[in-house]
């Protein structure tokens, strides 16, 4: 996989590195998942329940940002295009928007 520096960034992202982080992820929140499913209904295990949408919708973020590893678009903001922030991708590796259009996406009605 060549790295596809964006020319706003000044040192290009870790894919590989990444890559392994979000398989890692991927295989905890599916761990997680089987674990808790016999119980994870509302009218079971509300905590349960609740954990297990989320990490279904991690799963389906982290999925999607493997596919943009795969597309060289990995870091790159599905907004604006620009490049996320290294430092939020290092603690949301499967961050699909900038700090800004994130922003702009959590104060929209
Ligand atoms: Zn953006």
């Amino acid at each position: 996989m060549v790295t596809r520096p964006s020319p706003a960034r000044a040192t290009p992202v870790d894919v590989a590195a990444f890559r392994r982080i979000l398989k890692r992820q991927l295989r905890e929140r599916e761990a997680l998942i089987g674990e808790l499913d016999p119980r994870a209904a509302p009218h079971l295990d509300v905590v349960a329940w609740s954990t297990t949408q989320s990490s279904r919708r991690v799963i389906a973020q982290i999925t999607r940002a493997l596919a943009r590893i795969g597309t060289g678009t990995f870091g790159t903001g599905t907004g604006c295009f620009e490049p996320i922030a290294t430092e939020r991708l290092a603690v949301v590796p499967h961050a699909e928007l900038c700090v800004s259009c994130q922003g702009r996406a959590e104060q929209a009605p």
